[in-house]
């Protein structure tokens, strides 16, 4: 084995389970993290059973148990008339088909936990204030170069820096991601605080024109999570400025007057511009390799970015590990494992997006194809859900 550990650049939920996923491998880590401290947003994220079973691997699901919240179904209303359209038992079947849980969790209790572990295995070094700004391939060695002046020599660099990651400019170098059109506004909320209380045990998503609303509780359920969505008409104008406050509270207007009414669950002073990219086959080169939202940022509407970040980790480890450290062949093993998996979470999650956001005659079929359906038959997310192969001996 290389006496010169690999290089993670990225704290994130992608990066620290990369960095555990290695370690339990026996692999020596060193996360260079931009951020002055590691650490998450203060909002929900869904997991699916694919990653529970990663979790499981990586042997933190039973830390993250207590922190998380497990819904009893996910229920599409449609946003107009505050109609259930369908809706897919999380319960028996689903855990049977699936043989793992559907959780929604705090963003900060899940990277703290996947952090604590890290911060238990000896292999893993951990530094905050170090944002890449460039690396150099050697020979036998990846030298990075951080912000702060601070150079590094790896025997691998993983880029897991993001959405807007450097190490993908240098690697694929595709430009910007690509701007989707799309706004979100998030805020958390206490339980005692909602009105219409039909939906608290629940994942319900409203659909509407233009429109989603997300809403799940977290923390033994004394909090609830919203996140609201538009498709912004000015942005399809081709208007510069778009997503604003005023913008989605038009876009709502037609809704339900128990759905707009939602709206007072979320703070208007931050909101997040989506963003994704088109697929691409050549996200490694050599002794570097990007994961996560760096090599295949996807629209939130499978809820499996981070899902997908984590089995990632899961299949890096094990390719490296398979390779005999043979980096350029194990990041290219990797890149083929994942990238048609992943490439269909970004292009299903497209889809989904403007599946939630019909109108018209297409909103009437929708809802009558999906009314006829069956909670506990899988859905078109089984594919996903069934997960991935892994060795069990991680
Ligand atoms: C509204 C919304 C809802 C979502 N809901 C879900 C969900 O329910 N389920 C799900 O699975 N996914 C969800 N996602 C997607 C998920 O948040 C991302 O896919 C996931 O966070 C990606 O993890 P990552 O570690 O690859 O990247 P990030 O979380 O972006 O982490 C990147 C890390 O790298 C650091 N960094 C950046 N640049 C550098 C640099 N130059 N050097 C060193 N460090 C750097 C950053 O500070 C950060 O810590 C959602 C996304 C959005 C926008």
């Amino acid at each position: 084995m290389n006496e010169r550990p690999i290089l993670i650049a990225g704290g994130g939920i992608g990066g620290l389970s990369v960095a555990l996923a290695l370690a339990r491998k026996g692999r020596r880590v060193r996360v260079l993290e931009k951020a002055p401290e590691f650490g998450e947003i203060g909002y929900g994220i869904q997991m699916g059973p694919n990653v529970s079973r990663m979790l499981d691997r990586l042997g933190v699901l039973k830390a993250l148990e207590p922190h998380s919240v497990f819904p009893d179904a996910l229920i599409l209303v449609d946003a107009l008339d505050n109609r259930e359209v369908t809706r897919i038992a999380l319960g028996g079947k689903f855990r049977e088909r699936y043989q793992y849980r559907y959780f929604v969790i705090h963003r900060r209790d899940l990277h703290g936990e996947i952090l604590e572990a890290c911060r238990r295995h000896e292999e893993i070094t951990l530094e905050a204030s170090r944002g890449l700004v460039a690396f150099e391939e050697r020979a036998n060695s990846v030298v990075v170069r951080c912000e702060n002046g601070a150079e590094y020599e790896g025997a691998a660099l993983i880029g897991a820096d993001g959405l807007w990651s450097p190490t993908r400019a240098a690697i694929v170098n595709d430009g910007a991601p690509r701007v989707a059109g799309h706004v979100t506004y998030r805020g958390v909320v206490p339980t005692a605080e909602i009105i219409d209380r039909s939906h608290l045990d629940s994942m319900t998503i409203w659909i509407g024109p233009d429109l989603h609303l997300v809403q799940y509780r977290l923390r033994g359920g004394t909090v609830m999570n919203n996140v609201a969505t538009v498709s912004s008409r000015r942005f399809r104008r081709g208007e510069k400025s778009f997503g604003g406050w005023d913008e989605l509270e038009e876009v709502f207007a037609r809704a339900d007057p128990r759905v707009r009414d939602m709206l007072r669950y979320f703070a208007r002073d931050r909101n997040w511009v989506l963003h994704d990219r088109d697929p691409v086959t050549n996200w490694s080169r050599g002794r570097v390799t990007l994961l996560g939202d760096a090599a295949h940022p996807t629209l939130q509407y499978l809820a499996q970015g981070a899902n997908m970040a984590i089995e990632d980790g899961v299949v890096l480890a094990e390719k490296v590990a398979a390779a005999g450290d043979d980096y350029g062949r194990a990041f290219l093993a990797y890149q083929r494992e994942r990238m048609n998996r992943t490439a269909r979470v970004v292009l299903s999650s497209r889809f989904f997006g403007e599946y939630f956001h019909v109108d018209g005659g297409a909103r009437e079929l929708r809802n009558e194809l999906a009314r006829g359906r069956d909670p506990d038959t899988p859905w078109e997310a089984d594919w996903l859900y069934r997960g991935i192969e892994v060795d069990s001996r991680l």
